[in-house]
């Protein structure tokens, strides 16, 4: 990856508008802020800059407003969850460009932290357009992009403003470039995939990319199936989408030219009911029973998988690789991530994991922690695993 600036890169800004672009979409329940998470993760660049003197100016959106002001979606929802995560006082300017937003900045002393509203209260965000970028980009001097999980939107505030104003990683943006690059970038070999999830469809691109860049691609979860049926074998009343029976067999034949090994599971844990505790049984992955489904990975797959993260040193992760949120169907998920929270505890693994319901699998084992990056950042964590440019990180890379 090209080199991007960070915050070490910027000494002298007291004094200084900063404008910095974050994730605060964050979940609400009965009008509280229920998950500070990604306003815990953002924290450090907020206050680093507010620390060396800068007028900080945080610039998000939250949910989807479709270009015009709508009442629960107003940031000033957030703005004390903010203010007490910083534990500092944070202003809020009821619109992000024109005269609040002006008279909200002209207000502020060195060291400030000012919230503007919802940048997507305006159509021009979505849309990019120079007008409405440069209109915001009045309200700077600096630009500083801490929000990596949205910027596989090029959105006026995620991609445009980079183009008017000097434009900078923030820490998070920083921790996220650099361990990506250490998952897939430049990794220290071999490099072990492990995706999981329930269906191929949603990760064709995803499978696509990993089967060319990783030395080992480990298929678990529901899409296992469709690969397992591929191969003509009978996986019952199993999750699997037989339309895609070409596209399985057509990785597996990328796979085998970009000499990537594919691993699937040899043997399953199949039930009759999707529940929790449901009657199950342990069965070759040759021997499916026709009225049954499987809703895990076996204890020989298992065993397989932990062999494979023995032999990684580099391990990238999206995706459970069963059923983890109905116990026992968690068995599989929860014993490869102490194992790979182990190794990397050991100091014999890098280990990136991230997307959608990862992180809840990761928690759910209690190894969250341990991991070497878990990205919070679902869709652009996807897209970069994808092999995407993402173009947030493009203009900070390219300039
Ligand atoms: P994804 O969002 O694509 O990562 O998929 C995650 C979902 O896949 C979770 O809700 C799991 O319960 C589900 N899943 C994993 N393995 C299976 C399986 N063998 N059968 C049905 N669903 C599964």
């Amino acid at each position: 990856m090209p080199a991007f600036k960070t915050l070490d890169d910027l000494t002298d800004i007291a004094g200084k508008r900063v404008l910095v672009r974050v994730d605060l979409n964050v979940p609400v329940t009965d009008g509280k802020v229920s998950d500070t998470t990604r306003i815990e993760r953002v924290a450090p660049t907020i206050l680093e800059l507010s620390q060396k003197g800068a007028k900080v100016i945080l610039l998000a959106h939250f949910g989807r407003p479709k270009g015009e002001p709508v009442a629960d979606q107003s940031l000033s929802l957030i703005a004390p969850a903010v203010e007490q995560v910083l534990d500092q006082h944070v202003a809020f300017a009821t619109d992000c460009i024109g005269a609040p937003a002006a008279d909200a900045i002209a207000k502020m002393q060195d060291g400030d932290i000012l919230l503007l509203e919802n940048t997507r209260f305006h159509k021009g965000e979505e849309k990019n357009t120079p007008e409405f970028t440069a209109e915001l980009a009045k309200n700077g001097d600096i630009y500083v992009n801490d929000a990596f999980s949205a910027a596989h939107r090029a959105h006026a505030s995620t991609e445009g403003l980079a183009h008017h104003l000097a434009a900078y990683a923030g820490r998070t943006m920083q921790a996220e470039l650099e361990a990506l690059e250490k998952g897939l970038g430049q990794p220290t070999r071999p490099v072990v995939a492990i995706v999981g999830g329930a269906k191929v469809s949603t990760k064709i691109d995803l499978l696509s990319n990993l089967v060319t860049k990783v030395d080992a691609l480990v298929i678990g979860g529901g899409m296992a199936n469709t690969f397992i049926a591929a191969q003509g074998i009978d996986v019952g009343k199993s999750l699997c989408e037989h339309d895609l029976a070409d596209t399985a067999r057509s990785i597996m034949e990328t796979a085998k030219t970009a000499g990537c090994s594919i691993v699937l599971p040899v043997d399953g844990v199949v039930a009759r009911e999707f529940k929790a505790n449901a009657e199950n049984e342990t069965v070759d992955i040759k021997a499916i029973p026709a009225d049954a489904m499987m809703l895990d990975v076996g204890p020989k797959s298992v065993e397989l998988i932990n062999g494979w993260i023995e032999k990684a040193a580099t391990l990238v992760w999206n995706g459970p690789l069963g059923a983890f949120e109905i116990a026992p169907f968690d068995k599989a998920t929860v014993s490869a991530a102490l194992h790979a929270a182990d190794q990397t505890k050991a100091g014999k693994l890098v280990s990136v994991a991230g997307g959608g319901d990862t992180v809840s699998a990761l928690n759910h084992a209690g190894v969250a922690d341990d991991f070497s990056y878990v990205s919070t950042a679902g869709g652009a964590f996807l897209e970069w695993m994808e092999g995407k440019e993402l173009p947030g990180v493009a203009v900070l890379t390219k300039g």
